[in-house]
């Protein structure tokens, strides 16, 4: 038998966390890797981790990452032996595959021909079809013409689904309930088609109701052997769009899952398919599920996104085989070696704006922590993420910051366990679904396993509640905000002020709070309207009104956030603009930003009005005059000229009103 050596070194075509992902494996099997990146990925993570980076063109992935000749190219002259697709981008591009063979490279992929045969649905289910797979029922001719769909739509029975064959991402899909409103859909899912993807034929489909998006991993090699790696249930889906996803799937009979895996076997079989691959199917989750209660809807002919879960539970690492299987050597394991340990979860953390319809959102990772993880396989908890604490979330790329993955003996202990991930899992200065995915860890039905596509979409209005924090919660956040939360009264400064409090101002959403703050004994006093509390710091947490917290408090530069189940974020205006705003204005000066005092006019018991100048902060090469903020004595300064002073630091106190 001939051994084929594995690759050198190896380009990966791709960016954040799959582009990570391949990194991490290639470098265990000694695998040197070279990194692509655009303009706007020049400090990624990706890049970082690579032993190499190659310049590939401005952020636009036009202009970047879907610009197959640079990448062959970085390819050919950094000697990388053969090009990892990931997802997305070129990962199902034959025109990319057949570029890489020509330049005598090595795509880590199937070949261009069974992508190609995969590439549109509608061919797709045809060559299914032939293969003895079944299909979901419909119309998938060559026809476009919209009286004859019109009438197959009859033929297939309402409700029906037009799908643009050229789809993907869920776009260019309509749902049609009503006979009379097929036309309109029929125009729009062809105008999403050929906007989106260049082409806008589409094909009809029987709409399954209660659907379930179940899925089977497959993998070939070189030598005509094809196995599965059992199934993953993706029915948890936002707009056709996953959004959490499992393995095994729930309720699953093994006739089924013989015969589903067997199916795509099959479909895989067909096309001479080599490497990772998934053929997805639609289930009818009415009741339990039958071994002729499935249906072919497409094949995503690369690795897919949900990989992890179907690595968790059968202890394969997919990356490894994708590079084994390209580099000529057999699959290292047969179907009869494989059996499914446990259960896995994966949920997708975006930034998004999930009350503002789930929009795109960007900003900077201020803060970004997670649980403790293994970085890949065995172990309760993975993150596969492609971003940093203090990398930027741009609008040039998907807006994912991480997929958070457990595995555990059975559903519902991986199920609890992806929600202590998530709860352990703090990101801010960007909007995430974070909270939208911990409600779902809830959802009573999905807990029971009972799972179908439609389950999001009907429970929108509790799954996306908007957690309003409590006076507990604000008063972490006070504390955050005057830069107390990692001190431990008695403060100096602070101390000799009591009974004089110092007052946090800050905004959560449009509301805003106003929090007085004391020291007393080693407790910290917070007042917020009529909720007094006391708090104290803990080895773990906090202590407050004599109750155990286990809550986190955050600063960061636009505010400050507060983690405790959910994620509470809140704005600190610039104190210089709230001591102008404010009526009674405090009784305290402190340092808005850290910097430099350049002049000090005051002197303890200077009467004083709201307004006079009386410290001058240098900060950024920038001048700030901080002013009285009420008419008063002063009490005391606490700076002097030329001293370097922190974000927060107390710099002058006024005597206490007498009333
Ligand atoms: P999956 O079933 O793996 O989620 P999708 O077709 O939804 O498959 O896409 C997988 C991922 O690939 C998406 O999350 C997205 O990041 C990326 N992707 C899909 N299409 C494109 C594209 N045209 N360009 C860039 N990235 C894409
Ligand atoms: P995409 O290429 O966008 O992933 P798919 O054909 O895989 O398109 O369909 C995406 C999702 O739409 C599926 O996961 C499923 O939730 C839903 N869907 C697709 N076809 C049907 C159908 N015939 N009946 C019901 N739901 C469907
Ligand atoms: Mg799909």
């Amino acid at each position: 038998m001939v051994r084929i050596t594995m690759f050198d070194k190896i380009l990966i075509a791709n960016r954040g966390e799959i582009a990570c992902r391949v990194i991490t494996t290639a470098r265990r099997l000694g695998i040197k890797t070279v990194a692509v990146y655009s303009d706007a990925d020049a400090n990624a993570k990706h890049v970082a981790m690579a032993d190499e980076a190659v310049h590939i063109g401005p952020p636009e992935v036009g202009e970047s990452y879907l610009k197959a000749d640079r990448i062959i190219q970085a390819a050919a002259n950094t000697g990388a032996q053969a090009i990892h697709p990931g997802y997305g981008f070129l990962s199902e591009n034959p025109a990319f595959v057949n570029a890489i063979n020509k330049a005598g490279l090595t795509f880590i992929g199937p070949s261009a021909s069974a992508i190609e045969a995969m590439g549109l649905k509608d061919a797709a289910k045809a060559l299914m079809e032939d293969a003895g797979v079944p299909v979901v029922p419909g119309y998938h001719g060559d026809s476009q013409d919209p009286d004859f769909l019109d009438k197959e739509a009859d033929k297939i029975g309402y409700p029906v689904l037009i799908k643009a064959r050229a789809g993907g991402g869920g776009k260019g899909m309509r749902l049609v309930e009503d006979p009379k409103d097929f036309k309109a859909a029929l125009a729009g899912a062809q105008r999403e088609g050929e906007a989106s993807f260049g082409d806008p034929a589409c094909l009809i489909e029987k709409y399954i109701t209660q659907p379930r998006h179940i899925e089977i991993q497959v993998f070939g090699d070189s030598l005509g052997n094809v196995i599965h790696l059992f199934e993953r249930d993706c029915s948890l889906q936002r707009r056709h769009q996953k959004v959490i996803e499992e393995a095994p799937a729930p309720d699953m009979p093994e006739d089924v899952r013989a015969a589903m895996g067997k199916a795509a076997v099959d479909a895989a079989k067909a096309i001479g398919y080599q490497g990772a691959g998934t053929v997805e199917f639609i289930v009818d989750g009415s009741g339990p599920l039958r071994p002729d209660g499935f249906w072919f809807m497409e094949m995503n002919t690369r690795l897919q996104v949900e990989h992890p879960v179907s690595e968790a539970i059968t202890g394969l690492d997919f990356v490894e085989l994708q590079l084994r299987v390209a580099a000529g050597e057999p699959l290292p394991v047969t179907q009869d070696d494989l059996a499914i340990n446990g259960w896995a979860f994966e949920a997708r953390l975006y930034a998004e704006d999930v009350p503002k319809g789930f929009l795109p959102a960007t900003g900077t990772l201020d803060h970004l922590t997670f649980p403790e993880a293994s970085t890949f396989k065995h172990g309760a908890t993975r993150i596969d993420s492609g971003v940093r604490q203090g990398d930027t979330i741009s609008p040039f790329y998907d807006p994912m910051i991480a997929k958070v993955i457990v595995h555990g003996p059975t559903r519902d202990a991986a199920l609890n366990q992806l929600g202590a991930a998530l709860r352990e899992t703090h990101v801010a200065g960007c909007v995430t679904n974070i909270d939208f995915l911990s409600a779902l860890t809830h959802h009573d039905g999905f807990q029971k396993g009972e799972v179908n596509t439609g389950l999001i979409a009907r429970d929108a209005d509790t799954l996306t509640p908007i957690a309003v924090p409590c006076s507990r919660c604000r008063a972490l956040a006070a504390l955050g905000a005057l830069g107390l939360h990692q001190t431990q009264p008695p403060l100096a400064g602070f101390a000799l002020w009591q009974p004089l409090a110092r007052t946090a101002h800050l905004t959560w959403g449009e509301e805003e709070v106003v929090a007085k703050v004391a020291q007393t004994g080693s407790s910290f006093t917070t007042i917020i309207g009529d909720n007094t509390h006391r708090i104290t710091r803990t080895d773990t947490g906090w202590d407050i009104d004599g109750s155990k917290v286990s809550a986190s408090v955050v600063q960061t530069p636009g505010g400050v956030s507060v983690f405790w189940g959910n994620s509470y974020h809140f704005t600190v205006p610039d104190p210089l603009t709230v001591a102008d705003a404010s009526a009674d204005g405090g009784d305290t000066i402190t340092a808005p930003m850290p910097g430099l005092v350049k002049n000090v006019s005051a002197t303890a018991g200077d009467q004083v009005t709201k307004g006079d100048p009386l410290v001058i902060l240098e900060a950024m090469k920038m001048e700030h005059t901080l002013t009285a903020p009420r008419d008063g004595t002063i009490a005391e300064v606490l700076c002097a000229t030329g001293d370097q002073v922190s974000d927060g630091t107390l710099l002058l106190a006024l005597e206490a009103e007498d009333d």
